[in-house]
């Protein structure tokens, strides 16, 4: 009970008055941009987002999810071919973390992105809804450390369809997730979507930890990083 009566600390920058304060949300405010062919990331994997995104994935601020879901429901109209079902329904599938990894956090960190990005829509007059469509088999390893080949053959076969969670046939889904690093999870979970009936129409992160990303020159923070740091945050961003 005790930590209902003090107040927020931002998870960005240690100010007092809510879990993410504007200043550091407005870091995910100017994407998305695109990062691989159908996904895109609302910023890049470094500095105050990193920040709130691992708060929130690691460090149990799950307070977070309410200001991270609205970021992402925030870029949806920028993303070109995202788009609702024919009765105006956004419906958003979240990739599915190992089994394991959720239980450790008190369950799916993206889930609560997802739920909270559907609740702003709806919020705004909107229809949302959320489709737990995916999870990972047990089988799936800790993906730190591993390059795009690596993850492809750890995600082979592990990427599951769940068909009490999933839309009907044709129905335009946008896969949500916080992080992508080298897109093979994205692309994954986007393969069995589609060999299940679903339109995926966009993939949409938080943040990428991608080095191949032509950011806009204005988000570019000039800091130097060294090889090590940037495996570190690669690292980071693979840890499902
Ligand atoms: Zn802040």
């Amino acid at each position: 009970m005790a930590e209902l009566l003090l107040p927020s600390v931002c998870a960005g920058c240690g100010g007092l008055g809510a879990a993410a304060c504007e200043s550091c949300l407005a870091e995910l405010a100017s994407g998305p941009v695109p990062v691989a062919p159908g996904v895109a990331a609302l910023t890049r994997h470094d500095g105050v987002a990193r920040e709130l995104v691992l708060a929130h994935k690691e460090r149990g601020r799950r307070d977070l999810a309410r200001p991270l879901g609205q970021a992402l429901a925030r870029a949806l109209p920028r993303l070109p071919r995202a788009s609702p079902d024919a009765d105006g329904t956004w419906w958003f599938v979240p990739v599915p973390s190992r089994p394991s990894a959720a239980r450790a956090r008190g369950g799916s960190h993206v889930m609560a992105l997802a739920r909270s990005c559907a609740a702003r829509i709806a919020e705004q007059g909107g229809a949302a809804a959320v489709a737990p469509a995916l999870r990972l088999s047990a089988r799936a390893r800790d993906a730190v450390g591993l390059d795009r080949a690596a993850r492809m053959a750890n995600l082979a076969g592990r990427v599951l369809l769940d068909p009490d969670g999933a839309p009907t046939p044709g129905t335009p889904v946008v896969l949500l997730d916080d992080v992508v690093t080298t897109g093979a999870t994205v692309e994954a979970c986007t393969r069995v979507l589609a060999s299940h009936g679903a339109v995926v129409t966009a993939a949409l992160t938080l943040t990428a930890a991608s080095r191949t990303v032509a950011w806009p020159r204005h988000r570019v923070k000039h800091r130097h990083l060294s090889p090590t740091r940037v495996i570190g945050e690669l690292n980071e961003g693979g840890r499902r």
